[in-house]
């Protein structure tokens, strides 16, 4: 076998083959004419290695803690709808088929109380590689950070929004949808959270950013072809407002000047990380346009999947 030095091309191709072939229930020999790959315990590794790899999927329908328009609550159905809807098919753009296999759907969540987001998320994290949660106003993010910090650690997160979402409170509550991240980086629940598609930033907004040193690519200064690069497995927190109105019209804040939609699928498909977790949040289907919103997130969603499956 040819031994690759660590930072090299084949160190990381090969790392990567065993990871895939470890999930598959595989496991390596050497031969003489190389590594081997060999499935023990046939037939249960066999039935093991042909099961599909499954990303937990939740909905979260949840608005109490939105400050402007209600409505994001019955996002979660319309965003599957559009993902399993004929006018489309199940391919993202890499070319891999991401069918209704791929997930491990546990359905829609009706929350009473704000904290219950927590418990539900922790409950579902163990049910997939990794969870996604469709919401739900941006104030779910913190409740389901704290579920991944319990079992991973400080998070590194790539928050995608209009707004950067640090007040210290909004209108009397310390978790409306205006103030998760302030409450992640107050917790201390994220190594780092590079927040990109800014453009709303008040100057209290400013000293929170400074204060918890997040990482702010505003639209103003925005390069697409230069966005920090992570060292380590990620979060991705897709604010839908973060896209132009004219691209994602259904939400609740209008946001002039934004992302386009190629520019944000760009960004996800650049990732060169794992993806653990995320959600997509802030759809409000009482603003969009014949579904074309839900149609967004869900091809969002399934670029986002394709790229928690791909280490
Ligand atoms: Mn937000
Ligand atoms: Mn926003």
């Amino acid at each position: 076998m040819q031994i690759a030095c660590k930072d090299s091309f084949y160190y990381r191709i090969q790392w990567n083959m065993l990871d895939r072939m470890l999930r598959r229930g595989m496991y390596a020999v050497n031969s003489q004419e190389g590594i081997a790959w060999k499935r023990p315990y046939w037939p249960f590794f066999s039935i093991l290695g042909t099961m599909q790899r499954q990303i937990a999927l939740q909905g979260i329908c949840y608005d109490s803690k939105a400050s402007y328009l209600k409505g994001a609550a019955l996002a979660p159905p319309l965003i599957r709808k559009a993902y399993h809807s004929a006018s489309s098919n199940y391919f993202p753009e890499s070319g891999t088929e991401l069918g209704p296999g791929v997930f491990n759907d546990l359905g829609d969540f009706t929350i009473a109380d704000y904290f219950d987001i927590e418990q539900v998320s922790a409950e579902n994290l163990g049910k997939g590689e990794g969870l996604v949660s469709l919401g739900g106003d941006h104030s779910i993010t913190y409740p389901i950070v704290r579920a991944f910090h319990k079992l991973y650690g400080p998070l590194q997160i790539l928050h995608i929004d209009a707004h950067a979402d640090l007040y210290d409170e909004f209108n009397g509550d310390r978790y409306s949808h205006a103030c998760p991240f302030a409450r992640i980086m107050e917790n201390q629940l994220a190594s780092r959270l590079v927040q990109v598609g800014l453009r709303t930033l008040s100057s209290h907004q400013r000293d929170q950013a400074r204060k918890y040193k997040v990482e702010c690519i505003e639209m103003k200064d925005l390069n697409i072809a230069q966005l920090p690069e992570f060292n380590g497995p990620i979060y991705i927190s897709l604010d839908m407002d973060a896209l132009d109105p004219a691209f994602a019209p259904g939400v609740s804040h209008h946001e002039p000047g934004g992302l386009d939609t190629r520019q944000l699928i760009h960004m996800v498909q650049k990732l060169n990380v794992p993806v653990i977790g995320a959600d997509i949040v802030e759809y409000n289907p009482l603003r969009d346009n014949n579904d074309m919103t839900a149609m967004v997130c869900a091809k969002l969603l399934k670029e986002i999947v394709d790229k928690m499956l791909e280490k």
